[in-house]
C-alpha cells in the first residue's frame, strides 16, 4: 500500500496524512465504537514508526486546516512547525 501511495504524492507528510485518512476510513467502515484513532505520526522523520491516539474531534479538527499535522511530542521540527496544539501524548502543528 505504502508504495502505491508513492506515486500518488512525493512529499512524505501528505502521504502519511493520507495513511491516517484511510485509517479513519477504514475505522468507520468496521464502526469501531471508540472516541479516539490511533494513527502514524505526521512528523518529517522518514523512519518514525509512532503511533499516536488522538480524540475523533481532535482529528477532525486538524484535518480542517490544510497545513496542521499531527505528531508526536518531540517530533516537532524547530524553525518549520509551529506548535498550535500541545497535548500529553501528541502536538498540533501548523508548517511555517
Ligand atoms: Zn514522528
Amino acid at each position: 500500500m505504502a508504495a502505491e501511495l508513492a506515486h500518488e504524492t512525493r512529499d512524505p507528510r501528505l502521504l502519511l496524512r493520507e495513511v491516517n485518512e484511510r485509517i479513519r476510513s477504514t475505522n468507520e467502515s468496521f464502526l469501531v465504537a471508540a472516541d479516539t484513532y490511533e494513527v502514524v505520526c505526521e512528523c518529517a522523520r522518514l523512519d518514525c514508526l509512532e503511533r499516536l491516539e488522538v480524540p475523533v474531534a481532535a482529528y477532525e479538527d486538524v484535518r480542517l486546516t490544510f497545513a496542521r499535522f499531527l505528531v508526536a511530542r518531540g517530533h516537532e521540527q524547530a524553525g518549520i512547525d509551529r506548535i498550535v496544539g500541545d497535548r500529553p501524548t501528541y502536538s498540533v502543528v501548523e508548517l511555517a
